[in-house]
């Protein structure tokens, strides 16, 4: 099997897994005052440091949750009450979702939020949430969190960027540029799934969405996934090998261009480790499998979408039309191999030649 959908999840990094073993043989809850309740609040604090020095923000400022939907909803509905709520045309789902009455702020053909359109919709908005992604998971496509960051403070409004496929892949500091917060998540990082976390600037009140025994500092109830913190903490201090991941990307990318292929988004900043390709005139759901019946593991949409393939929202607000249901998603995870590529190349060319067949023949 060659796994190349690490948008969807990244392949279990041997930092997390080992963290998240010694977590699980030590066991204990934090909120018990015995010793082994204090054990494993100390192995809880020193995630929550971890994490806080990798986002630049104060330990006080992490809450731990089950993952990026719901920091994007605990985001949402603690700092967008009251306000209007702009989001980029290109969120996940998770934010769509969690704000249905939410103005979409445009993006361009190259993916990216128009900073023109968001300067007009704050002035008309005043006070409003901005919600935007670091990172786009289907295109890889990188918004200028800065330009927004600073359009929002002029604006008045707080920004909440949802860093789920950025963290650990880009070197940034969105607290730094002027985000109120952040999403992350646990298992896009290589870490087990079922921990993620919102983090904030000081100085926000952040009223739960989950209630309960007053964990997290009152702000999230639930017994926290102790393994799945220790694994998150552990991931996002293990280094990545952006450098030979974009160079690998980029190759696939000239590669299945010389083949008919298009890239979407390719105009823009993106992650180093994600491909977004349109095999004009082939359907994205005949493209997965034929690429799973050669062993090859990529996605069409999201994977929280996955089942029924449909056509990309991101890829319709970026004006492909009928092409938004022709296109998959190829994301390298942190231990792809150069065979890995060699592989999808070969089965890609076969599929393009599919692909181009009837047009040969009725020309
Ligand atoms: N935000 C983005 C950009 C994502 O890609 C995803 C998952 O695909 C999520 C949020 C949701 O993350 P989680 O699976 O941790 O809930």
């Amino acid at each position: 099997m060659i796994y190349l959908d690490a948008n969807a999840s990244e392949p279990l990094r041997p930092e997390a897994r080992a963290a998240a073993l010694a977590a699980m043989d030590q066991g204990g809850n934090p909120s018990s005052v015995h010793r082994a309740g204090r054990a494993a609040r100390q192995l809880l604090e020193a995630a929550r440091e971890q994490v806080a020095a990798h986002c630049r923000a104060r330990p006080a400022n992490v809450i731990f949750c089950a993952g990026a939907t719901e920091a994007n909803a605990l985001a949402l509905h603690a700092l967008g009450a009251g306000r209007p709520v702009l989001i980029g045309a290109t969120e996940h789902e998770s934010i769509r979702a969690a704000a249905p009455e939410a103005i979409a702020i445009p993006v361009g053909a190259d993916g990216r939020v128009k900073l023109a359109a968001l300067a007009a919709l704050l002035a008309a908005h005043p006070g409003a949430l901005v919600c935007l992604m670091a990172a786009n998971n289907e295109t890889g496509v990188l918004h200028d969190i800065a330009g927004a960051a600073r359009l929002c403070a002029g604006a008045g409004a707080l920004l909440h960027v949802d860093a789920a496929q950025a963290i650990g892949r880009v070197e940034a500091d969105w607290l730094g540029l002027g985000a109120a917060s952040l999403a992350l998540s646990g298992h896009k990082l290589g870490a087990p799934p079922g921990a993620g976390a919102l983090v904030t600037r000081p100085g926000l009140e952040i009223r739960p969405l989950i209630k309960g025994g007053g964990q997290e500092m009152g702000r999230r109830g639930g017994t926290p996934a102790l393994p799945a913190i220790a694994g998150l903490a552990a991931a996002l201090g293990a280094p990545y090998p952006a450098a030979r991941l974009a160079a690998w990307r980029d190759e696939a990318e000239a590669f299945c261009a010389g083949l008919g292929a298009i890239a979407a988004g390719a105009g823009a900043p993106r992650l180093p480790n994600t491909l977004c390709l349109v095999l004009p005139g082939m359907r994205a759901e005949t493209q997965l499998i034929a690429l799973d019946m050669a062993g090859i593991c990529v996605s069409a949409g999201s994977a929280c979408s996955s089942g029924k393939v449909a056509a990309s929202p991101v890829l319709l607000a970026m004006g492909l039309g009928g092409m938004a249901g022709e296109a998959i998603r190829v994301s390298l995870p942190w231990n792809a191999r150069p065979e890995m590529l060699a592989a999808f190349k070969e089965a890609y060319a076969a599929l393009a030649r599919r692909a181009l067949r009837p047009a040969r023949q009725s020309a």
